[in-house]
């Protein structure tokens, strides 16, 4: 691969997937976006935990070799493009990568680049774990009660970008076609002479690939149960199907290693509640994975009043939008809230900050650079290099503990202790080895 603007280090090799199995070489080069605003700042505190936990985990037997590759305003203002093709390129080549938060163009030519990178990697996989860390300040009685991981379905669904502004052209003939070919369902338009139109495909593929990695993940990593979230009672061949095509995959797919609530169901219809509770228990003590649904407004509610009860998350795009915040709201907000975007078949991965640019920041070094931090481990998790991720994990829990925090949560943190960005990393590596 030839690439315009990007210098590949010579002292690194490339991680590979072979037979559906990442192949992490000792000193693989990752590539990495810094981002926007407060990104630079925060991904020069990331980076150097990263290269701490590693050292102190594995000596000089590994080691990460970073590659910048741009887009967002640094691209902007170096290449005039907010995404070049190189950087699409280098993610695709070298598999993982990791970025900092961008600003959103406007009138840029797409959306969002952050859309646009998902979309063009096809990383159909939003991974977002939420856990509490005690010392984050938090607006509920029992933070540590949450502690699920999201799936959420990335390139389907309204997000699409298939909508038809009220007054365009584009809209009077999609208006002209649909009156044509359904009159049926254009008579339940309320006001049809003002209306925009929006187009929410949900597939049986997009679904059952995302639905296929959350039970994976779960089954991987020992997880109580699958709440597929979904807002079907409405939306019945979309969000609807969904519920159907998750309950196929957990059937079809991994048969005896679940037990789902259409199990449980028909043993109810047939034997009777009580009968069917204990199938569930017994099959549950055996080791099965425990798929279950759960509506979208309802599941709102539970997170908050019955949250211990929820573990891993299986959602389509824009449910999962709406869950992942309001979750990271209830454990200190999204400056600690992390995530990953992952393609589990091509492995191409790319871990990011879930929280904006925080532009007011910029430049003062006081973010949190938590986001960054925890999608960094969660990518050396998925690397394998779990003894570097874990260090990462008793850093962060040994700052957080003893109530040194970052300038957002200073205010809420009773006898707290301010650190900025960069103090707030060089606490989490001291933590370390605590
Ligand atoms: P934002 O996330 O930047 O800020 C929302 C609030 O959260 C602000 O009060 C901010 O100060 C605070 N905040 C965010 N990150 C923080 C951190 N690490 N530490 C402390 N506080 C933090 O959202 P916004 O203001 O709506 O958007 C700003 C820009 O970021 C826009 O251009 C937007 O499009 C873009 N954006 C990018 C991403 C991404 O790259 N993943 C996500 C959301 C927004």
């Amino acid at each position: 691969m030839t690439y315009t603007h990007l210098v590949i280090p010579q002292n690194g090799q490339r991680i590979t997937i072979q037979n559906g199995k990442l192949q992490v070489p000792d000193h693989p080069i990752i590539p990495f976006i810094e981002g926007d605003g407060s990104g630079p700042e925060i991904w020069r505190a990331a980076s150097r935990v990263f290269d701490a936990a590693i050292q102190k985990a594995y000596g000089s037997a590994r080691a990460i070799v970073w590659m910048e590759v741009y887009a967002g305003e640094k691209s902007h203002n170096l290449f005039d493009t907010w995404l070049p093709d190189d950087t699409i390129a280098a993610f695709r080549e070298f598999l993982l990568g990791i970025k900092g938060p961008l600003t959103t163009p406007v009138g840029g030519g797409f959306r969002s680049i952050n859309v646009a990178l998902r979309k063009e990697l096809d990383l159909y996989a939003c991974v977002r774990p939420v856990r509490w860390f005690q010392g984050a300040p938090s607006p509920v009685k029992h933070p540590e009660y949450v502690n699920m991981v999201i799936f959420r379905e990335n390139t389907e669904d309204l997000y699409s970008g298939i909508e038809f502004e009220q007054g365009s052209e584009a809209n009077t003939r999609f208006r002209e076609l649909f009156k044509a070919n359904f009159p049926a369902e254009f008579a339940k338009i309320r006001f049809p002479d003002t209306v925009s139109f929006g187009i929410k495909p949900i597939s049986e593929e997009g679904s059952k690939r995302l639905v296929r990695a959350a039970i994976h993940y779960a089954l991987e990593n020992h997880r109580q149960s699958v709440t597929l979230v979904h807002k079907g009672n409405i939306m019945k061949y979309t969000e609807g199907a969904f519920r159907l095509w998750g309950y196929e995959v957990a059937k079809q797919e991994f048969g005896d290693r679940v037990f789902t609530l259409l199990d449980y169901n028909a043993v109810k219809a047939e034997k009777g509640e009580e009968i069917a509770n204990q199938v569930q228990e017994e099959a549950l003590k055996s080791g099965r994975l425990l798929v279950k649904d759960m509506i979208m407004d309802a599941m709102l509610e539970r997170t908050i009043t019955r949250a211990r009860e929820y573990d891993v998350i299986a959602t389509p795009n824009l449910n999962g939008d709406y869950l992942s915040d309001a979750l990271a709201a209830q454990v200190g907000g999204l400056g600690i809230a992390p995530g990953g975007n992952i393609n589990y078949e091509s492995g191409v991965a790319v871990f990011e900050a879930t929280h904006g640019t925080a532009p007011r920041s910029a430049g003062k070094n006081r973010a949190n650079p938590s986001s960054v931090i925890l999608s960094g481990e969660m990518m050396l998790r998925y690397m394998g290099w779990a003894e570097a991720a874990t260090l990462i994990i008793k850093g962060l829990e040994g700052t957080m503990a003893a109530k040194t925090v970052t300038n957002e949560m200073f205010p809420l943190v009773d006898g707290g202790t301010l650190l900025n960005t960069t103090q707030f990393g060089d606490a989490i590596i001291q933590h370390m080895d605590n």
